[in-house]
């Protein structure tokens, strides 16, 4: 069922007398004739030129790997060992237990959905698509990706509250303790897309012990910004795979990373770590799939990394793109919003994204009202399944591939779209 429209909250007293005034802003936004683009949550050029000695990588007659692997043949299953050893150590798993493949993460977590359905994983009594029906729990507001996936699989999807440390664990707990048709859920454990959230230990560990009516239930445990602080305090994702086998089940965690968002987005490295029964019967499908990876582009990221530490001096050089762009939305949205309690908004310490709720019922306007004044937002909804927030709240910003002065020009433009829906809303 759809979900029902809330009405438009009264915000703050006062500003449904300014609604001229606004107007008049808006107008003069407007006549400026924008062009600019908070959308996308690519990697600035800037960022791209930090890996450009990768290009020149592993260079001619360099192709055999530390083990005597010659990278240009086939074979090699489970992705050249020595970057499997600096990202194991990353994502705190043991190298075994980690797989380095394409170029997308996104792929992997399709394929194992895919994988799920026609087979059934470890533990489950038949393939998933033999069930009646088969639910994700996806934390909102989340990332859209994730939920496509279920929706183009006939995957029903059912929403839970994240908070501050992640997905609301008792929420999720009381869903799967008595639905056995909930099959997976949907985690992003660092930087969460878009909230910024961290998942804490705490909340970590009741994911992994709660019990769930399902036998084979599933954490899909992605965690695309392991790596990618925007501030000096570099947040350690909890030990998810170690703390599901302490707490007894050892299947439940697969963890998804990829270095998009380190070297390449659309060249870079993707990895699956599980534990030893999940990742074996990921390869055994994936051994059908294909006879290997593309390990020539996996030596040049081991080559142009080194080692760990090479990952995280790297993320650092990010970092100092990054900080300034992040700071500009936030300090504008602070400047200009204030505590005129029109809206909420992030302070993320890594990922990609600002999330901002605005007054409910007005986050569709201002989008359209950001569109109309030339500035591109992810379009409101977009971080709820089948994209349809109910409280139409939630905006996700993405200020990563604008140059800092567009993102200073448009984030102005934004505060006064969301000041003017809200207006309008006073106003009635
Ligand atoms: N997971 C999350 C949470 C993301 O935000 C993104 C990209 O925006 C991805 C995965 C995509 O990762 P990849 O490029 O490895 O497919």
């Amino acid at each position: 069922p759809e979900p029902a429209p809330v009405p438009a909250q009264v915000p703050a007293q006062g500003l449904a007398s300014r609604l001229d005034e606004l107007r008049g802003e808006y107008a003069a936004l407007q006549a400026r004739g924008l062009r600019l683009d908070l959308t996308r949550g690519k990697p600035s050029a800037e960022q791209l030129d930090l890996s450009e000695a990768l290009l020149a990588l592993p260079g001619e007659g360099v192709h055999t790997s530390e083990n005597g692997t010659d990278t240009r043949n086939y074979g090699g299953l489970a992705g050249l060992p020595e970057l499997r050893g600096i990202f194991a150590e990353l994502l705190g798993v043991p190298t075994e237990q980690l797989l380095a493949q394409g170029n997308a993460s996104l792929t992997l977590m399709y394929d194992t959905v895919v994988q799920a359905l026609l087979f059934g994983v470890p533990g489950s009594e038949r393939p998933w698509s033999r069930e009646e029906q088969i639910t994700f729990v996806c934390p909102v507001p989340g990332y859209d990706r994730h939920f496509a996936v279920c929706e183009e699989l006939g995957i029903r999807m059912v929403t839970v509250p994240m908070t501050s440390d992640g997905p609301d664990a008792e929420a999720v707990a009381e869903l799967v303790a008595t639905d056995p048709s909930i099959k997976g859920m949907w985690v992003v454990p660092t930087y969460g897309n878009p909230d910024g959230s961290v998942v804490s230990e705490a909340v970590a560990r009741r994911l992994v012990s709660m019990p769930t009516a399902a036998p084979d239930f599933r954490i899909f445990w992605d965690n695309a910004y392991a790596v990618h602080h925007l501030t000096a305090h570099e947040a350690k994702s909890a030990d998810a795979i170690a703390l599901a086998e302490e707490a007894g089940h050892p299947d439940r965690v697969l963890m998804y990373a990829s270095t998009s968002k380190i070297t390449f987005a659309g060249s870079g490295v993707a990895f699956f770590a599980s534990s030893p029964a999940n990742v074996a019967w990921f390869t055994k499908h994936l051994g059908i799939r294909s006879i290997g990876p593309d390990k020539i582009n996996h030596l040049r990221h081991a080559m142009f990394f080194g080692d760990a530490e090479g990952v995280r001096a790297h993320m650092r050089r990010h970092r100092e793109i990054l900080a300034p762009k992040f700071a500009a939305v936030t300090g504008i949205l602070a400047d200009r919003l204030g505590d005129l309690g029109v809206a909420t908004w992030t302070e993320p310490a890594g990922g990609y994204f600002v999330s901002v709720d605005v007054t409910a019922g007005t986050a569709s306007r201002v989008v359209q009202l950001a569109k109309e004044a030339g500035i591109a937002l992810t379009p409101a909804g977009a971080t709820f399944p089948y994209g349809r927030d109910p409280q139409d709240r939630n905006i996700r910003l993405a200020p990563t591939m604008p140059p800092l002065d567009e993102v200073r020009v448009a984030m102005d433009g934004v505060a006064t779209c969301i000041l003017l829906a809200a207006a309008e809303a006073a106003a009635g």
